[in-house]
């Protein structure tokens, strides 16, 4: 029996970024509700999806027929009418396998009880200037949800974010980042600074960086090409993506004098993305 918080939902669109990179939307159930910057549980039946029919009957017979949950992070704002999300595909892995068939009508589940503290309610108030959001891939994500949230423009006055992919083509939604402030910003009185940094680190781009962020933080090329100083009285800095660079960066933005969030006060507030 399906529980009260799962409800199915129905794919609106796919976008392709990349052989490993894509996105897509879904139905929003009326009653679902979230802060910018949580994940959800979503389900698939891989037997269920539309491309299931295609497969012999030899490649349908060793296809999983039960549903498999994985968390996601949301893309679009609280306010969106559809909810948006960003994955990548995992070879042989169980979920993001199946995931990268979705077609336009498929249906997936969704577990409607968001989770995750990467969200800028865990501030305490008065809230310091600046927010740097530093990502690695598809932990772009809860960034790109707290951007379209128009709360964010208003409370900080700068907002920074840097977000490192291995190549170029791997840095999806710059067209959506690049829109944003002018989005935004248009609609609040006294609208944030925006600074996007695109970072690439196994290519080298014009006018991209192209160190990893723990190593551009502590020889201050990332705070030099901001043209800001790393402040721990006036700074709230988010860290989202690869483990590694988690806890690397974290370390790096300690060794500077930063401190974790805790109870609301502190700089530092991270989420892994697997
Ligand atoms: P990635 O390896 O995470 O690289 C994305 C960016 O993060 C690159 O610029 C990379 O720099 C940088 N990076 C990696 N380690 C770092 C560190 N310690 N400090 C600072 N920066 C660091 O690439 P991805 O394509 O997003 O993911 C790679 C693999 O991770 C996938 O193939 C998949 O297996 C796994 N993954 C799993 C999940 C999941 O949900 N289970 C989700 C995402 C990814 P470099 O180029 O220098 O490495």
């Amino acid at each position: 029996m399906m529980s009260d918080s799962i409800q199915t939902v129905t794919v609106l669109s796919k976008t392709t970024w990349t052989p490993t990179l894509f996105s897509f939307t879904v139905t929003r159930p009326d009653s679902f509700k979230f802060t910018a910057g949580q994940f959800v549980r979503l389900g698939v039946n891989p037997s269920q999806l539309k491309y299931y029919a295609d497969l012999s009957a030899a490649e349908q017979e060793s296809a999983v027929d039960e549903d498999i949950f994985r968390a996601y992070s949301i893309v679009s704002s609280p306010f969106d009418e559809v909810l948006e999300f960003f994955s990548i595909v995992i070879p042989d892995g169980a979920f993001t396998s199946q995931l990268q068939h979705l077609e336009v009508g498929d249906e997936l589940l969704l577990n409607t009880m968001p989770f995750g503290f990467l969200t800028l309610a865990r501030y305490q108030k008065p809230l310091p200037k600046d927010l740097w959001l530093l990502a690695t891939g598809t932990g772009l994500a809860p960034f790109l949800s707290m951007l379209q949230d128009l709360k964010t423009w208003e409370d900080y006055d700068d907002i920074i974010l840097a977000y490192s992919a291995r190549t170029q083509d791997e840095l999806a939604y710059v067209e959506l980042i690049e829109r944003l402030a002018e989005d935004f910003g248009s609609l609040v009185d006294n609208p944030a600074k925006f600074t996007f940094v695109p970072i690439v680190t196994r290519t080298q781009v014009e006018g991209m960086l192209n160190e990893r962020l723990p190593k551009l933080l502590l020889d201050g090329t990332l705070q030099q090409h901001v043209g800001k100083a790393l402040d721990p009285d006036s700074t709230h800095i988010m860290l989202c993506g690869n483990p590694d660079m988690v806890n690397d960066t974290k370390e790096a933005l300690k060794s500077l004098g930063l401190t974790m969030n805790r109870r609301g006060e502190g700089n530092i507030a991270v989420e892994n993305y697997w």
